[in-house]
């Protein structure tokens, strides 16, 4: 094709992509799928010299909605150049010091400072434009084109964090940030909504866009706040001084800036960010570098779209969008069914991407995803290994049903639908079921099998009957030389570990166990409490919920899994069988320590001791050592690379030490 009538077609399906993004805030492709189509067209205009008229390169921002009150912005609102290398920031770089130098040159007298950098992190929102004038909120709106924006001050008003006045009343000043959706509250909301909500970008600017403020101060939204646009009557010296008047007239400002005299601590800094990004309770989509000094920010200057003195630092697509294909069904431990996606192979953060969960029926029905076989759908990368599927691009029901299945597709025993879930209740007989339960079992935190992987379970079950964990115990020599891939070695080192795994401890015996609702750290909870096996199992639902971090649900699925004549009737031929689970000892609690009684958290690389011993002696001397940082936090321990429990300790002001020499003289001095 030839290059104009390529820019016009290019041209014509970016506008109608940014009219579902900025208008509607619907996007019909992923931001990485946009962008693609986005830096042809730059490079076919860079090709041919030309630019048309309605080309989205001109743009700032999309159409206005009807129904608000435009806002003519004091000082226009840019967007930000973009980098999607190192190489393309070194590029950036250059030009920032080609463009000082030659100031520099034509003004010995009044020359720039060498160039300083600020680092942002690049919030995925809704721009923000806050007016106040003589300290009162005034109004509140979106980017719009840059120039004149929608007035959404009932709407900004219900975010709490928003100062509905500030002490600086000297004239007019317009703050810009981001409204944001913390991806904690977003999940919370989806648990219950009617319509999940796809995207926390889309969900905090279709709520701020949305005419009703009522739905606005549903979604619980937040926003950082990150310039200054406008002022009548105050100038900063440096982005520092800016960020320092924002702190003080109680905006909420990310923790995460840091400040370079040198671009190759840039460069290791966006390094670190990258991996703190999985961490953060919000979207970003990169970070961004901004030039500290004001005046040579006035200096540089912009050009018809951005400003030269920033860049933004794009990371690596979380979501795109690829074709449903397929639906298969699994059969989990406990019986559960859970639908697993097929998808068009697609390349996702550097991985190809063809399995995604889909969790469960309910998930599928509130996805809108019944009828999308065949259609193209958004997938986002999370911290799982499995992408996830977020919900169809369209609304459109034009895709093939989803077929439910009604029998169990490994045993053929009827389904039960319990909630959002499908069961198979043959437990006994289902061989999923019991080969993932004997897997488990044996598992490296459970009695810690070694050699034994989910292929023994399986060959076990299928050629020697093996269908419950006790079974492992009377395997024989014989039994086991007779299988396939098994010779006189192999069979006696399992014959071995399975005799080892017999004096486990009594915390890693019932997380084997399979309880539902348990994890290790329950088991850990029981084990440490009880002190032996016939006190657990004897345990009432009262008792338990006394314990820390075991609600309701999890002391009811305790207590009738040993109340089930099955589970006890294994126990029982177990412990006839030889197994014996070591009882903790009492540890004589010591209570007079700096740490005897503190709730701790560790976090990041602890060189000299490592986790778990740094754990095992602050339990010694009384401390509790939770995961995450709370109110209830006492203290944080943070090794080299800490990330985001860091930022939130220093958030709520909880006491950290980050010298690991320190915290050892600590715990030897107790
Ligand atoms: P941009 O990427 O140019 O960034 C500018 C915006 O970044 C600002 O308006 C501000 O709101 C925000 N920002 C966040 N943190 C900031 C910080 N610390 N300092 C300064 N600004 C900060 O944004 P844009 O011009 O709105 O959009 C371009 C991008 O939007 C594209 O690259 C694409 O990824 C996405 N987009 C996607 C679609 C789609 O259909 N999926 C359509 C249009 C645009």
């Amino acid at each position: 094709m030839d290059p104009m009538n390529k820019m016009e077609q290019l041209i014509e399906q970016l506008n109608q992509y940014n009219y579902h993004y900025y208008t509607l805030d619907q996007p019909l492709v992923s931001d990485k799928e946009y962008d693609r189509l986005y830096d042809e067209l730059t490079a076919l205009e860079a090709q041919t010299g030309v630019q048309l008229p309605d080309s989205p390169t001109l743009r700032v921002g999309g159409e206005l909605l009807d129904g608000f009150k435009p806002h003519r912005h004091l000082a226009p609102l840019w967007s930000l150049d973009k980098a999607q290398n190192e190489e393309q920031l070194l590029l950036w770089n250059g030009r920032v010091q080609r463009l000082i130098q030659d100031y520099n040159t034509k003004h010995p007298e009044n020359s720039l400072p060498a160039p300083s950098y600020a680092i942002e992190l690049k919030f995925d929102g809704l721009t923000l434009n806050l007016t106040y004038t003589d300290g009162k909120l005034v109004q509140a709106s979106t980017r719009g084109n840059g120039v004149v924006g929608e007035g959404i001050l009932a709407q900004v008003k219900t975010i709490k964090s928003v100062p509905l006045s500030i002490p600086y009343q000297d004239g007019t000043i317009e703050v810009q940030g981001e409204g944001i959706m913390n991806l904690s509250v977003l999940a919370k909301y989806n648990e219950t909504a009617a319509e999940p909500l796809k995207n926390a970008r889309n969900a905090a600017a279709g709520a701020l866009r949305n005419l009703n403020p009522r739905t606005t101060a549903e979604r619980k939204l937040s926003a950082f706040f990150y310039n200054v646009g406008y002022s009548d009557g105050i100038e900063f010296a440096n982005h520092q001084e800016m960020m320092s008047f924002l702190r003080d007239n109680r905006f909420k400002v990310n923790p995460y800036v840091s400040y370079h005299d040198d671009f190759s601590s840039v460069m290791d800094t966006l390094h670190s960010i990258v991996e703190t990004r999985s961490g953060l309770d919000y979207l970003i989509d990169g970070a961004v570098i901004k030039l500290t000094d004001m005046r040579t920010r006035e200096v540089l200057g912009y050009t018809d779209k951005f400003p030269r003195w920033a860049v933004a630092f794009k990371f690596e697509a979380e979501e795109t969008t690829t074709v449903l294909e397929s639906v298969t069904w699994n059969v989990g431990r406990t019986g559960k069914i859970t639908p697993l996606a097929k998808v068009e192979a697609v390349e996702l953060a550097g991985v190809t991407v063809q399995n995604c969960t889909l969790n469960n029926i309910g998930d599928i029905e509130r996805k809108n995803l019944k009828f999308a076989l065949g259609t193209r759908v958004f997938i986002r990368r999370s911290n799982d290994v499995i992408p996830e599927i977020l919900g169809k691009v369209t609304g459109e029901q034009d895709g093939q049903e989803i077929i439910y299945p009604e029998s169990c597709p490994a045993c053929g025993f009827p389904l039960e639908q319990r909630g959002a879930h499908l069961f198979c209740n043959n437990s006994l007989d289902c061989k999923p079921q019991i080969v993932s339960r004997i897997t488990h079992f044996a598992s490296r935190d459970a009695m810690d099998i070694e050699t034994f992987s989910e292929k023994t379970a399986e060959q076990l079950h299928d050629e020697l009957q093996v269908h419950e964990a006790a079974d492992l115990y009377t395997l024989t020599f014989e039994d086991l030389i007779k299988l396939d891939r098994f010779g006189e070695k192999k069979a006696n080192n399992l014959l071995a570990a399975i005799e080892q795994s017999k004096g486990r401890d009594l915390s890693s015996f019932l997380y084997a166990l399979g309880i539902p609702n348990t994890g290790k750290s329950t088991t850990k909870v029981l084990a440490d409490h009880f002190r032996s096996l016939a006190a657990v199992m004897a345990a009432t639902e009262e008792e338990l919920v006394s314990l820390p971090d075991i609600g309701g649900i999890v002391a009811e699925s305790i207590v009738s899994f040993f109340a089930d004549p099955f589970n006890q009737a294994g126990i029982q031929k177990m412990l006839e069988l030889g197994v014996s689970p070591k009882e903790p000892q009492a540890a004589a609690a010591v209570t007079d320590s700096f740490f005897s009684g503190k709730t701790v958290v560790l976090t990041g690389t602890l060189h000299q001791l490592g986790r778990d011993e740094a754990t095992a002696r602050l339990e010694a001397l009384g401390a509790k050592v939770t995961g995450s940082v709370s109110k209830k936090t006492d203290l944080v321990i943070a090794g080299e690379k800490a990330g985001s429990k860091l930022t939130k300790a220093q958030e709520l002001g909880i006491p950290v030490i980050e010298d690991e020499n320190e915290f050892i003289r600590l715990l030897n001095d107790n």
